[in-house]
């Protein structure tokens, strides 16, 4: 087929000749063009059975259950954190817990429901002590993540903390560096924001963290 439109190309080209032309003007497209995440086929369903009774990496060896991501599979908006802790893996819910409870309160502030986004981790395994997971250990779980973001192509993902931040984007930049600026990921923004476990330890920061929303709000408002 390629070998086709070549030889056709080039007798066009020499028909032109022919014809007087020598030369053409190149207009090269000016605006990058953000590729988009691929179309897929695939579903939850089956990103979750794969994952099964899962013991990929060693966080399997002391959760109760396997935390997936929940809400909305057709939302416009997702948030991801980092991993299960004990209320989360004790219900097979993610933020569950009083993170969890501050994190819905947040998703309110922007008016929506937490029923209307996508909840999910980087890992689905609750880290021994809430430590946060290993390179290998976050390296094992991500990619059940990233095909869940493929089936479900939010508009906006917002990163919640370093780890989240660090392992969706790919980048060693740490959060207090690059939250508030909307980064990419596959043509989808990304709003990487402080962890509501860390609001908990330091209520000052809910101020930035609200900035850092309300951008997420007016990106979608407009478009
Ligand atoms: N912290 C996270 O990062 N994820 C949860 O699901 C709960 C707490």
């Amino acid at each position: 087929m390629k070998a086709e439109v070549i030889e056709l190309t080039k007798k066009r080209l020499e028909h032109l000749r022919e014809l007087g032309v020598e030369g053409f003007a190149i207009r090269v497209q000016e605006t990058p063009v953000v590729p988009r995440i691929s179309e897929t086929t695939e579903t939850f369903e089956r990103i979750h059975a794969e994952i099964g009774d899962c013991t990929r990496c060693p966080l399997h060896q002391e959760r109760t259950h396997v935390v997936h991501t929940e809400g909305n599979r057709k939302a416009r908006l997702m948030f991801v954190g980092e991993a299960p802790g004990a209320d989360e893996d004790a219900q097979a819910r993610p933020f569950v817990g009083r993170a969890g409870q501050l994190l819905t309160k947040i998703i309110e502030a922007i008016g929506m429901k937490r029923e209307d986004v996508l909840i999910g981790n980087v890992n689905r395994c609750r880290p021994p002590g809430n430590r946060a997971p290993m390179p290998d250990e976050a390296a094992t779980c991500k990619p059940f993540l990233l095909r869940e973001i493929a089936v479900a192509q939010p508009e906006v993902i917002v990163v919640l903390g370093n780890t989240a931040t660090k392992n969706l984007l790919d980048t060693r930049e740490g959060i207090t560096r690059i939250r508030g600026t909307f980064q990419d990921y596959q043509g989808i923004k990304v709003m990487p924001t402080f962890h509501p476990a860390y609001l908990l330890r330091d209520p000052s920061k809910k101020r930035e963290t609200w900035e850092d929303l309300k951008k997420v709000r007016d990106y979608l408002d407009n478009r």
